[in-house]
């Protein structure tokens, strides 16, 4: 897995850039600290340019804790799909 992640970062530079719904995929395991350091890294370049997604990860960080407090389940996917459409339409132009 993290072979194939390597191979496709050296030959598609383009799509190397994250987009917002790969945040939203990823958030859990960047807030738990168990994401490999480059997928961390360009996790990082993307808030450090996407307000949006800055806002999303303050909201999310405290929806997640919210969520923990009640069990250890995973984020709802009906809640996940709102917070996914709220953060492209924030994008839109
Ligand atoms: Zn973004």
């Amino acid at each position: 897995m993290a072979q194939a992640c390597l191979i496709e970062d050296a030959e598609v530079k383009v799509s190397s850039e994250m987009r917002c719904r790969e945040i939203v995929d990823l958030l859990v395991d960047y807030l738990d600290g168990s994401l490999p350091p480059e997928t961390t890294r360009r996790l990082d370049a993307h808030l450090a340019g996407c307000s949006p997604c800055i806002a999303f990860v303050n909201t999310y960080r405290g929806t997640v804790s919210a969520v923990r407090r009640l069990s250890e389940t995973e984020i709802p996917s009906e809640l996940r799909e709102r917070l996914i459409s709220f953060l492209e339409n924030q994008n839109r132009p």
